[in-house]
């Protein structure tokens, strides 16, 4: 909160669909949920029963359900890389795990990494981390041992000249590429056309992995991801937040020759003691078996696009720039687009700020950084769109 200028954040009392209520009783239409996870909004009457259910026959077990397989063969069936899965309880987890296979499989060390990425808190994936490190403006986290950082090597995002560089001078020692293919955690920046196949081509070369951190872009760009959305295929993907349906829930998967080094088929180690936890999976599976009807990403890219232009017409003539791909949308404070993290650090978050603290007055909640995306959600109707879209208008007009 204090990224928008503010001292204390709201506390949340409850969530229904599109709304959040805070403790003292105000309403908010929430464009934040939860950051990312919830494609039918809160409190979604499926879910919950789904969840309740499942408490009733009990919590946790430490033993495998079938429902943690109907779950796996859900992700296996809509993402189009992965033919194994591991389920773990958070997208850090699957971030440290996924890289630890890549190293264990290519027997190297390094990795490729791109600045304004974030791919959880794992000691060697934090250096020039989106999300919450580049709202804070943290360079470099105490903490994280010199040694460890020094195996990361960091890109800039859609640069595949500086990138392909990184790997001539690096390739032999690379483990892989990791990259979320649809970044989201610097504000939404898309991959510029040939960047994925790029980057596909590179990892090929040099006998590197390719790794998609799809955790906010898996089953929100397209069923499968940007993946599918893009046509380029990883080796490992990373998922989380949707595939949990608003609970402690996220996996790794890819080729079955990579995921069978995983112990105990293999000598990878990993392992937790709530992962494929049975409200996790019950509540994955009652969002993720209403996403194989296509119509549900025709919805979510009919109010994504109309979410976006309304907030193009609102900022026209301003020094605005707005991104999207499919639910996921960007007003960044710089005009001329964002293609990489250099760009959307010289944003002005002053004036983010500003925009924050009059939406929230109006009782809309957008996330409380300009590195963050809107997540457009089925809870979010015309007329919610239609509300913020004034809302950004009449802020404009106020400025002048
Ligand atoms: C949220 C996020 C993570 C981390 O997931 P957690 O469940 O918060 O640990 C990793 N990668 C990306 C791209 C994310 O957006």
């Amino acid at each position: 909160m204090r990224a928008v200028g503010l001292d204390e954040p709201f506390f949340v009392r409850r969530g229904r669909g599109a709304y959040l209520e805070d403790a003292e009783g105000n309403h908010y239409l929430d464009w934040v949920l939860s950051w990312g996870p919830l494609l039918f909004g809160h409190a979604d009457r499926e879910t919950v029963d789904a969840v309740r259910a499942a408490a009733a026959d009990g919590t946790s077990f430490g033993a495998p359900t079938e429902r943690e397989v109907e779950l796996a063969a859900e992700i296996v069936a809509a993402v189009p890389s992965v033919e194994q899965v591991r389920l773990v309880s958070s997208g850090t987890e699957a971030a440290m795990s996924a890289v630890r296979l890549a190293r264990a499989a290519t027997r190297r060390d390094r990795v490729l990494k791109f600045a304004g990425c974030y791919h959880g808190h794992a000691d060697g994936l934090l250096v020039d981390a989106g999300s919450g490190i580049a709202t804070l403006g943290i360079p470099a986290t105490p903490g994280v041992p010199t040694a460890v950082a020094a195996d990361t090597l960091v890109s800039p995002f859609n640069d595949l000249d500086m990138t392909a560089e990184a790997v001539a001078a690096y390739g032999e020692g690379l483990a892989c590429i990791l990259v979320e293919p649809v970044a989201g955690n610097m504000g939404v920046v898309p991959p510029e056309p040939g960047f994925l196949e790029g980057l596909r081509r590179l990892c090929d070369a040099s006998g590197a992995l390719l790794v998609f951190d799809e955790v906010i872009s898996g089953f929100r760009v397209a069923r499968g991801g940007a993946q599918e959305r893009y046509g380029v295929l990883p080796d490992l993907t990373i998922l989380g937040k949707i595939i949990g349906g608003g609970l402690p829930l996220a996996a790794f998967g890819g080729r079955t020759d990579l995921m069978s080094l995983l112990a105990p088929a293999g000598d990878v180690y990993q392992a937790g003691t709530l992962s494929g936890n049975p409200l996790a999976t019950a509540a994955g599976l009652a969002v993720l078996h209403r996403l194989r009807d296509g119509a549900v990403y025709d919805e979510l890219e009919r109010t994504g696009a109309r979410l976006e232009s309304g907030l193009r017409d609102a900022a026209a003539g301003r020094p605005v720039s707005v991104q999207r791909v499919g639910a996921m949308v960007t007003l960044f404070f710089r005009a001329g687009g964002v293609r990489d993290f250099t760009e959307a650090s010289a944003c002005d978050t002053e004036r983010y700020g500003a925009l924050f603290r009059h939406l929230l007055a109006a009782g809309i909640y957008v996330a409380p950084s300009q590195f963050e995306a809107l997540f457009v959600s089925l809870a979010h109707d015309d007329a919610a769109v239609d509300r913020t879209v004034e809302a950004v208008a009449s802020f404009f007009e106020a400025v002048a």
